[in-house]
């Protein structure tokens, strides 16, 4: 798996300059309503989109162009995700609106938030654990639901309904899990997804990849980034995602936003972006793709940026295959002050990490980052969405051009917003001391956590000569999080980050240090059920650091675990010998990285970020219970509205952040669905 990124902690604003770390307010609108609703495991949130005022008329309508072509993709990433998909969701969505029976029992709310989960997940597969949730009513009741509602209004026959969907929703033996990782299974065969065709195996999507692997190119493309394979008469056979392929329905009307957008660029490199994506789109051409890229990470001068296409890999188990995905932004030029400060001293905190001078970068190049204001999600973006990215992910093109590394801040702003008054610090952290401290640093410390692990954590360090980069296998991903996560936290509590001003003063980092060893060692427990193990990249990681640190420090008493009133904590005691303990870990996770120490990742994950200690998880998920919260979140997008002169032009855009949850859903579901039912 590649260095990319999608961190899911929860972080802090900084619609402050760098320099000046004072928590002012975003310029939200009066009333702004911040939680939307609560199902399930998930809460819906509304972000606002601070500084969309400010830009002029073309900028705006830039902005309105690209939100569209943002959304008119998102049945892809439900057909990407399963096959059935699409008719499951149609199905569902159908009933929803004809159904005429009575829509106040038990079981038609269970029907509801099963819809709603549907519609969150963009499929019926958790979009975090990638298992399948069961419906909350019967088989039975479903086929009652079924039988009343005219057959006009599915997208399948009632046959195909009780044949073909009832089963792949009920039987928890069908399509189980989307993304299966576990190395005992064909990962291939049982994973659910739909970028590998009905009956090709592991060893058979391996073996194709490999044999078109060009190691002489030094420009390799993403072989199988943008197709299906699929077995057509025994033979292995591509079906690429581009106009008059597969998927073309849905991405002629992205490429008809984009062609909108084209008349309104900002400067000569935004406009060859475009037409490099509108030429890949139209040929599925992987050199045009990389073309695209480069462009994309030339282009440092427009306000306005967006990600628009099959970019990210974690929905395949091999990593080839990538989902569809776009999120539209513009840069907050003011937040952006600091990212610059990081970048501009990124050889600085290369040069002085605690790690082998042998793995260290002599010359670190191409890192660019900002702050950006969220202006629009989609695919695989929406409603759950990162709050960092940092891309392009072919290799090549990172080294030779660099990367770009951004920090959504506008969403994490909505994440505090939202979690302000919720009891959830009260309960975990030990003290008020600790309460206050995270109420007062742990926004700006959480932002900046972000930009160090994003901008300099992926982008340090080398390979030895030799060395590939994939030796590390399915431990791969967890200990290039885990290098990113350690080189932040290492660096927050150097004095460094004071002498920069990009922390106000010694206290900030003890927040931050705080927060992620309660956050490792237990809260994020909150998203696994009693008896799972961890298998997300991303909590492995927080975890492996934390209990290696915790275990590491005990003699040292570092980290003490500490009882009051029956209820369990972790209270770090020392926190200078805790930074000592992340840089003595960071140089041991670079060294395996570096050296392709498969045996040494593997043992590292496995002993400290795969297991859980039973009763301690059974405490945390009862203290949370009773909290009433729900540990996943979403968005919902704001709704553009557009003002036209007499002549057809436009001539003002406004954001309307009134739209519901449902109300959204059911609108793209109406005005932005084009691809039939099965692709
Ligand atoms: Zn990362």
């Amino acid at each position: 798996m590649k260095p990319i990124v999608l961190i899911l902690t929860v972080t802090l604003t900084a619609m402050m300059s760098c320099t000046m770390p004072t928590q002012t307010e975003p310029d939200v609108p009066a009333n702004f309503q911040y939680k939307v609703e609560q199902f399930a495991d998930i809460r819906i949130l509304r972000y606002p989109v601070p500084g969309f005022d400010e830009l002029t008329l073309k900028q705006k309508e830039l902005l309105y162009y690209l939100s569209q072509a943002a959304i008119e993709g998102r049945d892809i990433i439900f057909d990407q995700n399963n096959k059935h998909n699409l008719a499951i969701r149609r199905t569902l969505e159908a009933i929803w609106e004809n159904y005429p029976g009575d829509r106040n029992t038990d079981d038609f709310e269970a029907f509801e938030v099963y819809l709603k989960r549907v519609w969150f997940s963009n499929g019926i597969h958790h979009h975090y654990s990638t298992e399948k949730f069961e419906p909350g009513f019967s088989k039975e009741y479903f086929k009652t639901v079924i039988a009343e509602v005219d057959v006009s209004v599915f997208p399948v026959s009632k046959e195909e309904i009780m044949n073909r969907l009832v089963p792949v929703m009920f039987d928890p033996d069908i399509a189980a899990k989307r993304v299966n990782l576990d190395e005992s299974d064909d990962i291939i065969a049982t994973s659910a997804n739909n970028y590998w065709g009905e009956g090709v195996t592991q060893a058979e999507a391996e073996s194709f990849y490999e044999a078109k692997k060009d190691l002489i190119d030094p420009e390799p493309v993403w072989h199988g980034l943008n197709c299906r394979l699929e077995k057509v008469n025994g033979e292995l056979v591509e079906k690429t995602w581009k106009i008059d392929g597969v998927y073309s329905e849905a991405i002629e009307k992205i490429v008809y936003w984009l062609e909108k957008a084209l008349t309104v660029t900002e400067n000569e490199q935004q406009q060859k972006v475009i037409e490099y994506l509108v030429d890949y789109y139209k040929t599925g051409n992987l050199r045009t793709f990389d073309k695209y890229n480069i462009a994309w990470l030339a282009d440092q001068q427009s306000r306005i940026d967006f990600v628009n296409g099959f970019i990210e890999t974690y929905g395949d188990p091999l990593g080839i295959k990538a989902s569809w995905e776009s999120v539209v932004n513009f840069k907050d030029t003011e937040a952006t002050k600091r990212t610059e400060i990081i970048s501009a001293n990124a050889q600085w905190f290369e040069d002085h990490s605690p790690v082998d001078p042998r793995f260290k970068k002599t010359n670190v190049k191409g890192v660019t980052a900002k702050v950006i204001t969220a202006a629009m999600l989609g695919g695989d973006c929406y409603p759950a969405t990162p709050i960092g990215i940092n891309l392009p992910n072919a290799d090549w093109i990172r080294k030779e051009h660099g990367s770009k590394s951004v920090t959504i801040e506008n969403i994490t702003y909505s994440y505090h917003k939202a979690s302000e008054g919720s009891g959830f610090l009260e309960e975990f952290c030990y003290s008020d001391k600790e309460v206050e401290r995270q109420n007062k640093y742990g926004f700006i410390a959480g932002n900046l956590h972000t930009d160090m692990h994003e901008c300099l954590g992926h982008g340090s360090g080398q390979l030895l000569p030799g060395v590939e980069g994939d030796e590390l296998k399915a431990y791969g991903a967890t200990i290039e999080e885990a290098r990113a996560d350690l080189f932040a936290l290492y660096y927050m509590g150097d004095d460094k980050m004071l002498d920069l001003d990009l922390l106000p003063d010694d206290n900030a980092y003890k927040a931050a240090y705080d927060d992620y060893i309660r956050n490792g060692l237990m809260t994020q427990l909150t998203r696994i059920k009693l008896g799972d193990n961890i298998e997300q990249t991303h909590m492995r990681n927080r975890q492996l650091i934390s209990r290696w640190v915790y275990l590491h420090g005990i003699d040292d008493n570092v980290i003490e675990r500490k009882k009051k009133d029956g209820k369990t904590y972790f209270v770090i005691e020392h926190y200078k010998r805790l930074r000592n303990l992340f840089g003595e870990l960071l140089a041991e996770v670079q060294r395996i990285k570096s050296e392709g120490d498969y045996e040494a990742a593997k043992n590292l994950v496995e002993f400290y970020a795969v297991k859980i200690e039973r009763d301690l998880h059974k405490e945390v998920l009862e203290r949370y219970e009773k909290l009433n919260l729900a540990p996943y979140s979403g968005f919902v997008n704001p709704v553009y509205i557009v003002e036209k002169d007499d002549a057809g032009n436009i001539a003002g855009v406004e954001l309307d952040y009134s739209e519901g949850y449902a109300e959204q859903m059911m609108r793209y579901s109406e005005e932005h669905s084009w691809l039939p039912t099965y692709n």
